[in-house]
């Protein structure tokens, strides 16, 4: 296996997993931690801290100073805006830490999502496929499918296509022509 050619790490930067997949690579000053995951063809920006355990799929783009803790879960292709912070604990207190596993509450991303510079993301919560929060959001809920939000504390403000692109009517992007159905969970993609 010749996989190490391939992946890129910074001479800086702190890695204590050698699961690593084929073109990743690793910006300066990053740390992550034991027994992580990282898929194919991830991005790890400068200044990342990823703990103990978290498992990144494949196409992941972190940019820098990403904060990723035990709990978190991102699917493939999930992009991070810089500076964006996970948390993973509902009621920290500096003389019960660090939390018990089971204190710990889980939040999932969703594939292809995107997750503005800034943003802060509180724990137990669902961030829907290809849904976007809006860069300096504080999120308190779970997000739908393709559903855009932002602000403090982030609220709907649409919905958004596969492509990026705002969807003014969801039976046709303007940008891509993609079409989509309205389900409980977000928006569905209408094969054609
Ligand atoms: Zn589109």
């Amino acid at each position: 296996m010749n996989r190490v050619s391939t992946v890129s790490i910074h001479p800086s930067s702190i890695v204590e997993t050698d699961e690593i997949g084929d073109n990743t690579s690793i910006g300066p000053f990053s740390h992550v931690g034991q027994n992580v995951h990282i898929g194919k063809n991830c991005v790890i920006g400068q200044g990342c801290h990823i703990q103990d355990g978290v498992h990144l799929n494949d196409g992941i783009h972190l940019e820098n100073g990403v904060y990723i803790w035990e709990g978190v879960y991102l699917a493939e292709d999930v992009f991070v805006g810089p500076q964006a912070v996970f948390t993973n604990y509902p009621n920290p207190r500096a003389f019960s830490h660090p939390p018990q596993t089971e204190e710990i509450l889980q939040t999932k991303v969703g594939r292809g999502a995107s997750i503005g510079a800034n943003s802060t993301i509180l724990c137990g919560h669902i961030i829907g496929a290809y849904a976007v929060v809006g860069a300096g959001s504080t999120l308190t809920h779970s997000v739908r499918a393709h559903e855009m939000v932002y602000g403090n504390p982030a609220r709907h403000q649409g919905w958004v296509c596969e492509c990026g692109s705002a969807l003014f009517d969801i039976r046709e992007c303007v940008e891509c022509g993609r079409n989509y159905e309205m389900i409980d969970t977000g928006l569905r993609l209408v094969e054609r």
